[in-house]
């Protein structure tokens, strides 16, 4: 259910940053009350090591200063990047993934970020998983995700794993949980080819 809940609110910050805003809005910093809401930002020294090596991995040799990496106190498996370039990794999903898969998280996040700064589309909030209209804007993160890895010597299949493990945690018959699948889908044909 809570989970359920964090993808509501964010869709609302979605469409909240969407739209027609260019300029300032590329600079929108995740608000104070949108970190508290998602339980504030994780203090735990067991969770967030894990997620700094995971960090330190995939921003290697990327000179891009306006990333910034925080872990929020969540139990869902859940991760956002902002227009700010601050990514979130909820300590849920930090906990439910390997190495190896937390580095394919936060590629799909920059891979977001990244999408965004080559297109002339608006900014906005995005997740790991949106909803399903986003399909195409999701893909993107992921094939930049697998690039990342690639060139870290991450096997591609850890975006896969990581995918299939939020997957698992989803409520049956949402709809964001039946775009996961068609998103799946395409990055193992992908893979494959
Ligand atoms: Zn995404």
């Amino acid at each position: 259910m809570r989970h359920a809940l964090l993808l509501i609110l964010g869709l609302a910050v979605l469409v909240g940053l969407g739209g027609c805003h260019l300029g300032a809005k590329r600079l929108a910093r995740a608000p104070e009350r949108w970190i508290q809401e998602q339980g504030g930002i994780v203090a735990d020294v067991d969770v967030a090591p894990r997620a700094r090596v995971a960090w330190q991995a995939v921003t290697r040799e990327r000179r891009e200063p306006r990333l910034r990496l925080r872990v929020l106190a969540a139990p869902s498996l859940s991760a956002f990047a902002w227009p700010s370039g601050e990514i979130f990794l909820t300590s849920g999903l930090v906990d439910a993934l390997d190495d190896d898969e937390i580095t394919a998280a936060l590629a799909h996040e920059i891979g977001h970020l990244e999408a965004e700064a080559l297109s002339s589309a608006a900014p906005g909030f995005a997740g790991l998983a949106s909803r399903a209209g986003s399909l195409a804007a999701e893909h993107r993160a992921d094939l930049f995700g697998l690039d990342l890895l690639e060139a870290r010597r991450i096997p591609g299949q850890a975006m896969v794993d990581m995918l299939r493990k939020v997957h698992a945690r989803m409520v049956p018959g949402c709809a964001t949980r039946a775009a996961l699948e068609d998103r799946i889908r395409l990055l193992e044909a992908t893979a494959s080819r």
